[in-house]
């Protein structure tokens, strides 16, 4: 199987009838800089269908694709900019959890994008203790593994694991594509 058609729907930052329509959704979340929209676009194939940019902090708004006319992939804003104002940064994260935990629909999986070099951040395992406190479906994706020199390896990959505990964890690089189909296996199924 494979990802044959991604199109761009809509940005919705509060309630939509989209959100409620049935077809399943897929949130992709991660802090900000992570490579979210490098990862959207190498899954899809379509340079800047998910805007990289230089400059962090800058997909304002839940961003929904429709994926083989069957899913919605929906890719929330990055979370953890220290450049935003206070302001803004309230309201990107009282936006995520208004999405992630709202009782009116659920996800069918939602992929938490990590740092393979840096590792889980404080940020980064607060949301995964929240999301597993609400039972959510969680695949976690470790991005950047290029960035790891061959001998720090299994070093860096264990203390992932260690760190993410039972979820299971896919090491991927959006630079050099390693790690692509697995992650193409896991939406699809
Ligand atoms: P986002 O803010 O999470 O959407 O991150 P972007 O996709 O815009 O990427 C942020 C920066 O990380 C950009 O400079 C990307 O080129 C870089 N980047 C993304 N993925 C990788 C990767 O797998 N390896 C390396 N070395 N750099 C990456």
């Amino acid at each position: 199987m494979n990802i044959i058609s991604a199109k761009f729907i809509k940005t919705v930052v509060g309630e939509d009838q989209i959100l409620g329509d049935g077809l399943p959704q897929v949130a992709f979340i991660g802090r900000s800089n992570v490579g979210k929209s490098s990862t959207i676009n190498a899954l899809v194939r379509q340079k800047g269908l998910a805007i990289v940019s230089a400059s962090p902090g800058r997909t304002q708004g839940v961003n929904i694709f429709l994926i083989n006319n069957s899913f919605y992939l929906v890719d929330l804003p990055g979370y953890g900019f220290a450049k935003l104002s206070k302001t803004d940064r309230a309201w990107l994260h009282d936006l995520i959890n208004w999405y992630l935990f709202n009782k009116k629909f659920t996800q069918k999986k939602i992929v938490l994008i990590i740092d393979a070099k840096i590792g889980p951040t404080s940020d980064d395992l607060e949301l995964l203790h929240e999301l597993e406190a609400q039972n959510k479906n969680i695949l976690v994706i470790a991005n950047k593994i290029d960035k790891l020199k061959k001998s720090e390896y299994f070093k860096q990959t264990g203390k992932i694991k260690e760190l993410i505990g039972y979820h299971e964890i896919l090491f991927y690089s959006s630079k050099t594509g390693t790690g692509i189909k697995e992650i193409i296996n896991q939406l699809l199924c």
